[in-house]
């Protein structure tokens, strides 16, 4: 964003209409919540035949047998078979497990306390050591929640174009035995929908960790979420890894939470043998087995990875149109102003927006006096604070159109004033 080049005169008259804008969205009792990135009704309406897809007697495959009972705790053979293309594993990397992404991850944060991941000295764990992993900024706030909750200490490193900040990475980890991690949404990141480049994947394969047991958390939570035809390609981390020589630096997450159900999906762990023997053990300690029904109700709801595919496309069919509504009004009501930039991600479930700095906490306050709830301002960087006040993340997956046009005037409404009250001297509201 260029402040000087920003006219007075033209933000002067924006403002003016932004304040009539807020003070009828104020008087008109709006309750609108752009916050949270979750699928629609009519997203999860797309997966209800699964709830009724399994037939009574209908319990069993050929490679595990009765899944009613214990046991087949790496998942479903065949449901591993149609899900590994998509995250660019091997079949036998690939765990399946619960409803819930996060949870493995919390899982792998937490075990490593008393077990430590392959490469450390065999017996060891981190408890009573000082441990800190990278944080890319912004981020997915639950991932900087789950250290925070575990004790785990956050160092920031800045987003790019390309993924993060890859000289200070290297030069990080390089010196500090203390980094055990790194947290990476790698394709359509959330908030900013970067996906990491060719150069960013090999480098963080290749790079020297003082700690030995240095994990990357990859975290690709939206591998097939796509928006637009033009799909973004991300290259495959483990045999990244494997290529440079340091097979067990990746540990693999996803899930269908907002593929199927985010309530009622299923999980992904993947890794190296090493790493997936490591997982395995831990978990056997904590279940005897996952849900493997719900399992076969998404092998026998999807039959393959085109399946899969074709059903991300209708996805894609009802939020498309959403990202367009509010990619349209931040251009109709910013674009001119030189006040704001944002995203236009190919694919993921956000937009991120920034303000004018040291303005976004005061954007967010004027849309809740409007009855529109924002994500906190600073909630994409750790302890909840952007250094520079500046980003906002929009989630627009969850309001209907209609919503979103309401709510997004009034968030444009509410960049104006408070730019107004920033940049223009004799600004007084
Ligand atoms: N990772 C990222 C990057 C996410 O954005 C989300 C959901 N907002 C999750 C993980 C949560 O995934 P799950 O529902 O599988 O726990």
């Amino acid at each position: 964003m260029n402040h000087p080049t920003v006219d007075p005169q033209l933000l002067r008259e924006a403002r003016d209409r932004a304040r009539r804008e807020h003070e009828e969205a104020k008087a008109s009792g709006l309750k609108l919540d752009i916050t949270r990135g979750k699928p629609c009704s009519a997203q999860l309406d797309l997966s209800e035949r699964m709830l009724t897809v399994l037939a009574e007697g209908e319990h069993t495959t050929q490679a595990e047998g009765d899944l009613r009972n214990y046991g087949a705790t790496q998942g479903l053979t065949e449901l591993r078979e149609i899900f590994a293309p998509l995250l660019d594993v091997r079949p036998d990397q690939l765990v399946v497990r619960d409803n819930s992404s996060l949870s493995l991850m919390h899982q792998c944060v937490s075990a490593s306390f008393f077990h430590a991941p392959p490469g450390a000295p065999e017996g060891t764990g981190w408890a009573g050591q000082t441990v800190r992993f990278l944080a890319p900024v912004p981020g997915y706030d639950r991932h900087f929640t789950v250290c925070s909750e575990l004790g785990v200490e956050l160092v920031t490193v800045p987003m790019t174009p390309d993924g993060p900040d890859m000289d200070l990475v290297e030069e990080l980890v390089a010196k500090d035995a203390t980094l055990k991690g790194m947290w990476c949404v790698p394709k359509y990141s959330n908030p900013t929908g970067v996906t990491y480049s060719s150069e960013t994947v090999r480098r963080l394969a290749a790079m020297q960790t003082a700690a030995p047991d240095f994990r990357v958390y990859w975290d690709n939570a939206y591998a097939i979420h796509h928006l637009r035809s033009s799909e973004a390609q991300l290259d495959p981390i483990l045999e990244a890894c494997e290529a440079a020589g340091n097979p067990d630096r990746a540990f693999v997450f996803g899930s269908t939470s907002k593929v199927t159900f985010a309530g009622g999906g299923v999980s992904f762990f993947a890794s190296s043998a090493a790493n997936v023997a490591w997982f395995l053990a831990r978990d056997g300690f904590r279940s005897i087995g996952p849900d493997k029904l719900n399992q076969l109700r998404h092998l026998r709801f999807f039959e393959s990875t085109e399946g899969v595919k074709a059903h991300m496309h209708k996805h894609r069919e009802i939020l498309e149109p959403k990202f367009d509504a509010v990619l349209r009004h931040l251009e109709k009501d910013l674009a001119e102003l030189g006040i704001a930039e944002w995203t236009d991600p190919d694919g993921g479930y956000f937009i991120s927006l920034d303000v004018v700095p040291g303005t976004a906490g005061r954007v967010v306050e004027l849309a809740k006096e409007a009855g529109v709830a924002l994500t906190p301002a600073g909630a994409t960087y750790p302890g909840g604070v952007d250094p520079d006040d500046r980003n906002i993340r929009i989630a627009p997956t969850m309001p209907s159109t209609d919503d979103l046009d309401t709510a997004l005037r009034v968030l444009t409404s509410c960049v104006v004033l408070a730019a107004a009250e920033s940049l223009l001297a004799d600004d007084d509201a």
